[in-house]
């Protein structure tokens, strides 16, 4: 078996069990492997580590799948699949749901996977050229085990380059227009799964929806950032007494109504197409006033030498809800950056609450969907943090 010979004392990550091996922690190559092979990965001892692909293209050149000596073959993948289905009914509220995410790359053991299902209508995203390279076992994978009407691509992320990978997207398997209607809950919406963002839906934020309309009956409630209008909807279904949702996307506007309309819920939710960071600002001037806000901004950065510039974004816009907010009032806060902690997350939005001289009660701390695992190993599993506040 071709290997990756680690530096010495370069091993460390891997055995905290992490699963990614740098560019810059390799000795040497053995064997002659192309990039996509699996690899053994050995310490400097020659240790046996575990396996794992190779992207020497890729400042993370292997990415370790397996601690066995196991082929990584269509079985393997079978397997892998079934174990993260397994997890989700048994120890997850996900259950039996036929709308989740089946695979979450690192998090599922998988890394550069990613498959969501949508009914019988399954997504597959290919993150790395190990995966790339193996897209049509994968499919045949997911044929056997469920028999969908359908598998989409949408590997169009621009972490591909990183990889050495275009963007790619398409219908890998079966004849469709790829626009689906989905029932979540309390909501359904419709959702085209070659153009929407990310997937199609924010599977993340599932849990969330139901946990802030809790909040919202007989509310008055602004979802900024709402995309199309997960938390908006179900405010309205909780009856809220207005919904105000605020997107900078038009296409996502226009679906977040259509989706208002098929869940007969058009007139109750007001629709704003506007940059989220200066209506804050207008309202904030305008002393309007609100009971439930809900923040669910984009990333602000996706590398660390951005935090500072982050967390001024963050500050900006949880100071201005805050202000806006009733006594007694609900903030639901969050962060998508990885690189944010949670620590760093709180006191951010305490220090905007400082700001505007309120104080901060915390009804629970939120996080993403379980169809979304977090390795505690790999604390790049988890990216979305948030925060369900009273403000008093
Ligand atoms: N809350 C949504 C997901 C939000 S994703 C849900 O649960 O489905 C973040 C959204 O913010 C994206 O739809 C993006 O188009 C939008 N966005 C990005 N920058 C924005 C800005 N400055 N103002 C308003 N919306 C913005």
């Amino acid at each position: 078996m071709p290997s990756v010979i680690l530096k010495k004392g370069k091993d460390r990550r891997l055995h905290a069990g992490h699963c990614w091996v740098y560019a810059g922690e390799i000795d040497k190559i053995t064997g002659d492997p192309k990039d996509g092979d699996a690899v053994d990965i050995r310490d400097s001892k020659d240790r046996f580590l575990g396996r794992g692909f190779l992207n020497t293209n890729s400042q993370i050149t292997v990415r370790r799948f397996t601690m066995q000596k196991e082929e990584i073959d269509q079985q393997f993948f079978t397997h892998r699949v079934e174990v993260a289905l397994e997890y989700r009914r048994e120890h997850t509220s996900i259950g039996d749901a036929s709308v989740f995410r089946v695979v979450c790359s690192e998090a599922d053991m998988l890394p550069g996977l990613v498959v969501d299902r949508y009914g019988d209508h399954f997504v597959l995203q290919a993150l790395t050229l190990g995966i790339d390279q193996r897209k049509t076992q994968i499919v045949q994978v997911l044929r056997e085990l469920f028999v969908p009407a359908a598998i989409v691509e949408r590997s169009d992320v621009p972490s591909r380059k990183l990889e050495g990978l275009e963007e790619t997207k398409g219908v890998l398997f079966g004849d469709t227009t790829a626009v689906v209607r989905l029932q979540f809950e309390s909501f359904s919406v419709e959702v085209n799964l070659l153009e929407d963002q990310k997937t199609g839906f924010f599977l993340d934020q599932r849990e969330n929806y139901a946990e802030v309309a809790r909040h919202c009956t007989g509310k008055r409630v602004l979802d900024c950032f709402s995309y199309h209008g997960g938390f908006a909807l179900a405010a309205a279904v909780a009856d809220a007494e207005s919904v105000e949702a605020v997107e900078i996307s038009e296409p996502a506007v226009a679906r977040a109504r259509k989706n208002a309309e098929l869940n007969g819920l058009t007139g109750k939710i007001e629709f704003v197409c506007a940059n989220a960071f200066d209506l804050l600002k207008k309202y904030d001037a305008e002393k309007h006033q609100y009971d439930v806000v809900i923040l669910d901004p984009p990333t602000f950065t996706r590398t660390k030498q951005n935090i500072e510039g982050a967390l001024r974004g963050y500050k900006e816009i949880n100071l201005r809800a805050v202000k806006m907010l009733s006594p007694g009032g609900i903030l639901a806060t969050f962060t998508c950056s990885h690189h944010i902690d949670a620590e760093l997350f709180k006191s951010v939005v305490v220090d905007a609450a400082a700001d505007a001289k309120k104080t901060l009660r915390e009804i629970k701390v939120l996080t993403q969907s379980p169809d979304h695992p977090i390795l505690p190993a790999v604390p790049e599993t988890e990216y979305l943090r948030g925060l369900l506040l009273q403000v008093l």
